[in-house]
């Protein structure tokens, strides 16, 4: 992909400076961003200089190496160990694919034999309700839901009643998502995860922010202020097909510590699965680098 040199000689020693811009065009290209592409850059060129890399195809298999190690920081997901209930808080902007993630993941906990509840913890628009109760009905599962404008902190009460009443061993909780009103959503979101660990030993057991994967270095900002106003302990990457650009979330990661759980490809129940790093880097290759 970077072109394939047939020896040393016409190789790194000849093309340095092309190829080396090339990996870079390539990172920022996939919005993996300025600091994380100069640093990965800077440190192969060192290793190309000091004669540890010594093709282009050893650099490539370097650069490939340190990206997939960056997406596999973090603690595993909990998600599957066992307990009577899991809970799962899902938190995003509006719009960023929450309430379709949140149906997907439903679809597919329930095909891997858990029983999933649904609890509507987004009061503030009617319209997020309806389509969660819209997922719920094409999934086949249960939705707790209020009236608009209801207080967050009861439905999610109520969920974890019904999941207890209804031998449901899986909550997931959407929740809303308006970052004009910091504040009120700090307040929220805090009440919705103190209900939480007082009904359930410590709850909620995963934090999943939902990132759109084409919105490019302001996933940063929208993870940033995630992390400080409830606690994320994963990220789900939305909407992938629509981009080539996945890479913002290397510097989410590297900024919130935790891992990438799963990836939305579309906006069928089907269209999700478990985030892959080998996968996903070599697919930032693929899409990124057929010109470089
Ligand atoms: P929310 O406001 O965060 O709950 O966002 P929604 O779940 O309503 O999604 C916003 C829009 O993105 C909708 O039109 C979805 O169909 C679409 N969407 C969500 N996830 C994906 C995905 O993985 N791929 C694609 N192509 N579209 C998605």
């Amino acid at each position: 992909m970077f072109g394939r040199p047939k020896t040393i000689q016409d190789g790194l020693a000849r093309t340095r400076g092309s190829f080396f811009g090339r990996i870079r065009q390539l990172l920022v290209g996939a919005d993996v961003g300025v600091d994380i592409t100069t640093e990965l850059v800077d440190d192969l060129r060192r290793q190309a200089e000091a004669g540890k890399l010594r093709t282009p195809q050893q650099v490539e298999a370097a650069l490939r190496e340190r990206l997939v190690a960056m997406l596999k920081q973090g603690a595993p997901s909990v998600i599957d160990e066992p307990r009577l209930l899991t809970v799962i808080l899902v938190v995003g902007v509006n719009g960023s694919g929450k309430t379709t993630s949140i149906g997907k993941m439903a679809h597919y906990y329930k095909q891997r034999g858990r029983k999933v509840i649904l609890a509507a913890a987004d009061t503030f628009r009617a319209a997020a309700i309806d389509q969660l109760k819209i997922w719920g009905e094409r999934v086949g599962v249960d939705v707790i839901a209020h009236q608009p404008g209801a207080d967050p902190g009861a439905v999610t009460y109520d969920a974890i009643r019904a999941c207890q009443a209804r031998g449901a061993d899986m909550l997931i909780i959407d929740t809303a998502g308006r970052l004009h009103t910091k504040y009120n959503l700090m307040q929220e979101l805090a009440k919705v995860r103190g209900v939480a660990a007082k009904q359930v030993h410590r709850a909620p057991h995963e934090t999943l922010l939902v990132i759109d994967a084409t919105t490019g270095q302001n996933g940063l900002a929208q993870a940033r202020h995630f992390k400080d106003t409830v606690g994320v302990t994963g990220i789900v990457l939305a909407k992938l097909d629509g981009t080539a650009k996945g890479g913002i979330v290397f510097p989410i990661v590297q900024e919130l510590g935790v891992g990438v759980r799963f990836v939305g490809t579309g906006e069928k129940l089907e269209d999700w699965a478990e985030f892959d790093p080998e996968i996903f880097v070599s697919g930032l290759f693929e899409q990124n680098g057929s010109e470089t």
